[in-house]
Order: structure tokens, then sequence, then C-alpha cells
């Protein structure tokens, strides 16, 4: 498959207690973090889509990506030599309540492959029951994947750490979903993802041997994490546990803060689907926020209570950490360290909101004052119904000197909000300008570097939907054609001005672009 074999080095399952039992039975697991579990062959897989920048990271080449056997592995049907394939065990805390076991339902780890120097977790999502589906099929439908799929890698190339993904396989079987919890259930077609990371270690992974009381099996873990996924810490002796905790606090504060940056919402921040690496990871019901709002949620589960929202969700970061270190506090003697980790994801938080801010709003540094002018310009987007992605993108085209609010006129959803906003807007851009002319940056390196930080194309919840409906038709180019525009976010790409738009009007109410349901 490659000009030297794939080297597979299965270090989870090698170091750390695994389950006695084996198939995909429904049962509690104790004293063990995984159970060995094959993926359940598929009738026809097909390879609808790839990730040429993953396919290149694991030192795959692209003529075996196209040949038959490729499907076969990543459908679920085949293994390569050294695969040895697994579901981990991990509970979690979701909308606020403890859930107990739950574990890679329909997740299943291949291996991790060593390639070009790094270790890279490759899983299959959609591979059929393990021990942890709770009497779920283990499947998952084309929709939710080609999602998954399209929003791993649009976020690597818009510079947020997240998990990757190598390939989409359809299973050419049909998969039953009730996609409104209504009572009207329908066949789908199936497909399976691979996601590929260093780590798919959540905090849920820690808090389960937590919630048992198993401090031995929960002080084994940190140890293999420190070890495997945090190298640098080797040398950090008795600080260890306290750097590594923190390292795990900076790393989702910079996570959060650039979901910020570019509009995203999780829609699902259960501490199952928070990555001990700071990536994100479990691309469900997520959506792009379009016209800017901070109350707004993707997740119809989550309509009522709002808990996941766009505006909130450093607030639910804080609080899953907080999860986090009460599960790990009985390997500290005292609980400062754990408290100032949480005090310097607050910290690193802020830092990084404040250099996204300056960088968005084209200012040379951060001055006292620039976070109210920020915080006016996003009421103003509120306020007048704007495209946060269009309108930050546009700023740039402003000059500074002689401000002109037509340049934002793209950004409107509701014409009679508009005339409500233009003089406020107009203002605040006088503002801003004199603002952007005190630092006295080069005009062309204002521009780059707010280009840089307001990206031009982001996985709109309509461009995705698209894709689907196409793909759905068996046309899977449409998933192609989008990944190519995402995988260059940040530049102006003649001729695809159609991918950097204000919703259409078709998309306001539709399910899968506004609403998305778990069901997936
Ligand atoms: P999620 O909300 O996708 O993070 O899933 C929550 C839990 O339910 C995880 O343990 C999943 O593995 C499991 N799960 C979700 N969907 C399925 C499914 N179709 N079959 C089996 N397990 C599932
Ligand atoms: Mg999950």
């Amino acid at each position: 498959m490659r000009n030297n074999e794939p080297h597979f080095d299965n270090r989870f399952v090698q170091a750390l207690p695994g389950d006695p039992e084996r198939g995909p039975g429904r049962r509690e697991v104790r004293g063990a973090l995984w159970s060995a579990v094959s993926p359940t062959p598929v009738a026809a897989p097909r390879l609808l889509a790839y990730s040429p920048e993953v396919v290149a990271l694991l030192g795959f080449n692209e003529s075996v990506v196209q040949g038959e056997g490729f499907a076969q592995v990543f459908g679920g049907n085949a293994l390569y030599a050294g695969m040895q394939p697994w579901a981990a065990n991990y509970g979690g805390h979701q909308f606020g309540q403890w859930a107990g076991q739950l574990g890679d339902g329909r997740a299943i780890s291949l291996g991790e492959l060593l390639a070009g120097g790094q270790r890279w977790e490759l899983q299959l999502k959609g591979a059929g029951p393990t021990p942890y589906s709770r009497g779920a099929d283990g499947r998952a439908v084309l929709r939710s994947s080609v999602r998954e799929f399209l929003c791993s890698e649009a976020m690597h190339h818009l510079g947020v750490p997240t998990t990757r993904a190598l390939s989409l396989v359809a299973t050419g079987e049909t998969v039953v979903r009730d996609m409104f919890y209504d009572g009207n259930p329908q066949g789908e077609p199936g497909a399976v993802v691979c996601r590929v990371a260093p780590s798919f270690l959540r905090f849920g992974s820690f808090e389960l041997p937590a919630s048992r009381g198993d401090i031995a099996l929960l002080t084994q873990l940190v140890a293999f994490c420190i070890d495997r996924d945090y190298p640098e810490l080797a040398d950090a002796g008795a600080q260890r546990h306290a750097r590594w905790f923190e390292q795990v606090c900076t790393r989702t504060a910079v996570m959060v803060a650039h979901w910020m940056r570019v509009g995203f919402v999780h829609g699902v921040m259960n501490t199952d689907n928070m990555s001990i690496l700071g990536l994100t990871i479990d691309y469900g019901p997520y959506g792009w926020v379009e016209d800017y709002d901070p109350e707004w949620t993707p997740n119809t589960t989550d309509a009522q209570g709002r808990r996941y929202r766009f505006g909130t969700q450093m607030q639910v970061a804080y609080w899953n950490l907080v999860r986090l270190a009460q599960a790990v506090s009985p390997l500290f003697e005292d609980a400062a360290p754990l408290q100032a980790g949480l005090d310097a994801f607050r910290t690193r938080f802020e830092q990084e909101q404040r250099h996204h801010l300056v960088a968005k709003l084209g200012l040379g540094r951060f001055v006292e004052g620039d976070d109210t002018l920020m915080a006016q310009f996003l009421q103003l987007l509120h306020e007048g119904e704007m495209d946060m992605t269009l309108a930050f993108r546009a700023l740039a085209e402003v000059d500074p000197a002689a401000p002109d609010v037509a340049v934002l006129e793209a950004a409107f959803y509701a014409p009679d909000k508009r005339g409500q906003v233009l003089p406020k807007l107009q203002d605040w851009l006088r503002r801003h300008g004199q603002r952007v002319l005190a630092d006295a940056q080069a005009p062309e390196v204002r521009r780059a570097t707010m280009n840089a930080a307001n990206p031009k194309y982001v996985l709109r919840n309509w461009l995705a939907q698209e894709a689907i409906d196409r793909a759905e038709q068996g046309d899977s180019a449409g998933i192609t054609d989008l990944l190519d525009v995402l995988r260059h976010p940040y530049d102006d790409q003649p001729g695809r001005e159609a991918f950097a738009r204000r919703r259409p009007e078709w998309a306001r109410e539709r399910a899968g672009c506004s609403m998305l349901s778990c069901s997936s």
C-alpha cells in the first residue's frame, strides 16, 4: 500500500488493561479501558471522498487510495497487517448530568500508525456495534458522515485544533433513523468516516474510572496520557500532573477562542466530547453562525435550555474542565495546582481572544477600549441581523480614512433591520478607522493580517446540506468541490463566490441547515 508497509504501534491496547470478554455484546466494562471488537463488514464499500493532506500525513500514496483495498479497509471489511481494532471505554457528563459509562458505541479504532515521526490513531466511525453501543446499531448515516468529514478538514485549514478525517466511504447499506424523534423512522444511506488524531482520549476517559473509585486505573491512564500524548512533560518530575492539567486547560482555551473567531458552535459540549489534547472532536449537530447571534445553537435537542449556544462555549469549557479536575483530584495532594490550571484557562482564553481581536479588526496592538469597540461591532451585527463571516471579511475593504458602510451591504439578512443600524454602523466604522490609523500599520500588512484572521469560506450549514443532497442522489462531486474550496478558506478564490454567500432563503428553516438533531 505504501513504499514501506505501514507501521502500527498500538500502545493504547498494549499498555492499558482491556476487557477480558470479547464480542460486541452490551455490558458494563470495569477495570478496563477498552474492548477488542472488529468492524462489522458492509455490503458494498465505495470511497466517496478523501483528504489529500491526511493521505500525505499518513504516508499513503494516492494510487493506493484509489485502489479496491482502501475502501475495504476504511469501510470496515478488511484490516492491514498490524491493525488491532478496539473500542474505548469512557464516561461523561451529558447536558450537565453524569451519564455513567458511554464508550465508543460506533467508533472502532484500528491502530496507531507511525508516520513521519508522528503517531496517528485511525478510527472508523459507523463501523458497527461495540460493547458500548447500548442497544443502538453502531452505524452512521451519510448526512452526518459528510458533515464530520468536511468539518474536520475545514477546521484544520482554518487553523483550529481538530481531529482530522482521512476518508468517507459509502457502505451500500441502509441505516434507519428517526431524524426528528417524532415516530417517523426512515431508511437512509450509511457511511463510515475514518477519523485521525494523535489521541482520542476524552475528559470522560478519566471521569469513568474516577467515578468508580478505581484510582489505580485512573493513575495508570494519566501516566499513559502524559507519556504518549504529552511527551514534552517527560522531564517535569514532581510537577508532571500539575503541568499536564495546566496544558489541557490552556489547549482547551486556545481551541475555544478559535471557535469564537470563526463562528463555530460545537453543539454538544458534553465531557465525553472534549479531547484531552484540546482538539475539536465529535462533529455532530454543530453549526456555523451566519446572522450573528450569541444565543444561537444549531442543536434542536438543546433548543430549550440552549446550554451549548455559541456565546457561552467558553463558560461551558470551563465547567467541563472543573469536571476533569474533580476526576483527577485523587492524584493531587491539594487542590491548588488544579485551581491554577483552571485560572490558566481563563487567562489564556483572554489572551487568545485579544490576539484574535487585534487581527480581526486590523489593529497593530491591543489598547484599553478595543474590547468595547469589538463588543459594539458584534452588537451591531446582532441588531442588524448581519452575517458574521461576510461582515468581518469586508472590514479589510474599508478605507479607514474615508469609511463607507456600503462595503458591508452583502452581510444583511433583513432589509428592515438594515435601515436601523446603517447610521450606527457608519459611526462605528468612523471610530474604527481612527483607531486603525492611530496604529499606522502599512495598509497591505493590515489587510493581510485581517484576511488571515477573518475567513472568506466557512462550512455554512446549507453548503454542507447541498453536498449531502447531491451525495444522497449518488453524486459525490459536491463533497469534493466543497472540500476543495475549504482547503483555502482565507484566499479569495475567483469564480467561487457562490461558496461565500449569505444563507439563501430556502435554508432558513430547512432541517440540516439551521436546525440539526442529534440523530446521526
Ligand atoms: P455522541 O452524542 O455522538 O457523542 O454519542 C454519545 C454516545 O452514544 C457515544 O458513546 C456514542 O458512541 C453513542 N452512540 C451514538 N450513536 C450511536 C449509534 N448509532 N450506535 C451506537 N452508539 C451510538
Ligand atoms: Mg461523543
